[in-house]
């Protein structure tokens, strides 16, 4: 089996979702499982919902309300016409969760309180009706096609907002209710996102949590694969608006899509598919838009031999050094910075030392002014804005000679304010002022990337 996922923007009107159930048919020898994201922007739609209703704005509740039942029942109209099924019918199936979202957000304006298990019990009825509405495009492009509710065979705990698996009864459930079907030569589909607890109340995995649902049950169903079907053509050598010549990665580690990931190449939260890399089920993210482009490929332990693999850039980064000439040879003085970060729930992301001064970043300042009241009597704090950090990201680095001598000759007109280095062997992370970090990107994807240049690494 293969478990296809659908993101938002491939499922977001008829005519897409007809071309997502024409990729399901085109597959049908490999038994396919589907798994598909609200309609794009209707969960963005659904939170705005409730905060419009907790501020009791009744009147702008109204046309929300009636552009999210008008979205789901002309999709609906048009898929039932191409099936030749009946309109009521499928009508009927839509009418509980739209019934169920105008009774939340009453139920919001009268209460003025939300819940994050009342937000879930809302967020998650958008995957709810965009997977009643794929049936029936499978149907329309002859592909017999039943619905699972996400409900039924995803149980989590009791984290509302982030919940988790509940891996136990996930399996039994999963396998209980999909193979039945496909035996039936029917394709099952249900929607991603959306769980529920032992008792029965929904629960959702988190935003982007769709990915997490196809891997869960790709995991469960041991499918031969996850296809994660998006509005991108995969993984990149880099940013494509920061430089053109930059080329789809056709394999990938789960390590390298991680560092990706984090520096800013939002294909997917990477954590979302560990469970389907730890049980060596491969994951390929393609393009609905281009399904012919093979996409990329990510395994646990990727392939191709090249060193350098790609360069990531976070930009917004905030740089922070402390110095203290008295301080720093004494033991404790990193524990007691790094406690400070950790008083505000700060992430810190790189680190570099000296004698006499420590630098770091950070990507969130929310709790920046606190951070320096709290350091300030200690050390002197030196806080630098709008810095980005560059991420070359490639396997063995450790193991190479001559890398960073090609990494710092390709920046030689850039002034780099920090150097991360040796902390893994993937990855080789430095800080420019955030105005460089586009031509710095560009130099050192001429340096390492391009064919005409690559030939040694
Ligand atoms: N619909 C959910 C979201 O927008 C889940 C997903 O699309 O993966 O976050
Ligand atoms: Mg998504």
């Amino acid at each position: 089996m293969i478990v296809l996922k659908f993101g938002g923007t491939s499922v977001a009107d008829a005519e897409r979702m007809l071309s997502a159930a024409a990729l399901v048919r085109d597959c049908r020898e490999r038994r396919p499982v589907v798994v598909v994201s609200a309609l794009g922007g209707v969960t963005d739609a659904l939170i705005k919902g409730a905060e419009v209703a907790l501020r009791g704005d009744e009147s702008a509740l109204e046309p929300l309300l009636a552009q999210l039942r008008d979205r789901h029942d002309q999709m609906g109209r048009i898929l039932a016409e191409r099936a030749g099924e009946d309109w009521q019918a499928l009508r009927r199936d839509l009418e509980p969760a739209l019934e169920r979202i105008s009774a939340i957000y009453r139920g919001l304006v009268l209460l003025r309180e939300l819940s994050p298990r009342v937000s879930d019990l809302l967020a998650g009825l958008g995957e709810i009706l965009s997977s009643r509405l794929m049936v029936y495009a499978c149907r329309a492009q002859g592909v017999p096609a039943a619905w699972v509710d996400p409900r039924e065979w995803l149980l989590t705990n009791e984290e509302f907002g982030r919940a988790q698996p509940l891996w136990e009864e996930v399996r039994q459930l999963v396998g209980a209710n999909f193979p039945p079907i496909v035996q039936n030569h029917q394709v099952p589909v249900t929607g991603g996102f959306v769980g529920s607890t032992l008792k029965g109340t929904p629960t959702t995995l988190g935003r982007g949590g769709s990915d997490f649902s196809a891997a869960i049950l790709g995991v469960c169903l041991e499918a031969e694969e996850i296809q994660i079907w998006t509005d991108v053509d995969g993984m990149m050598t880099s940013d494509p608006r920061v430089v053109p010549e930059a080329r789809l990665l056709e394999e990938i580690s789960f390590d390298e899509a991680s560092e990706l990931a984090y520096f800013g190449a939002k294909v997917l939260h990477p954590s979302t598919i560990k469970p389907a890399m730890e049980a060596g089920i491969p994951v390929r993210v393609l393009n609905t838009l281009k399904p012919k482009m093979s996409g990329t490929r990510i395994t646990a332990s990727g392939s191709g031999e090249r060193i350098i693999r790609a360069i990531a850039t976070k930009k917004g980064i905030t740089g922070i050094t402390l110095s203290s000439p008295r301080m720093l040879m004494a033991h404790g003085f990193l524990a007691f910075i790094f406690q400070v970060f950790d008083k505000y729930s700060t992430a810190v992301d790189l680190v570099a030392t000296s004698e006499v001064s420590v630098s770091l970043t950070v990507d969130d300042v929310r709790s920046l002014e606190l951070i320096r009241r709290d350091l300030q009597p200690h050390c002197r704090v030196v806080v630098q804005r709008d810095l980005a950090v560059i991420s070359v990201v490639g396997r063995n680095f450790l193991h190479q000679t001559g890398v960073a001598g090609r990494v710092f000759g390709a920046l030689r007109e850039i002034n780099l304010l920090m150097v991360s280095f040796g902390a893994s062997d993937i990855n080789l992370s430095f800080v420019v002022k955030q105005a460089d970090a586009d031509t710095a990107v560009r130099l050192l994807h001429r340096e390492l990337l391009e064919p005409a240049t690559v030939a040694h690494l």
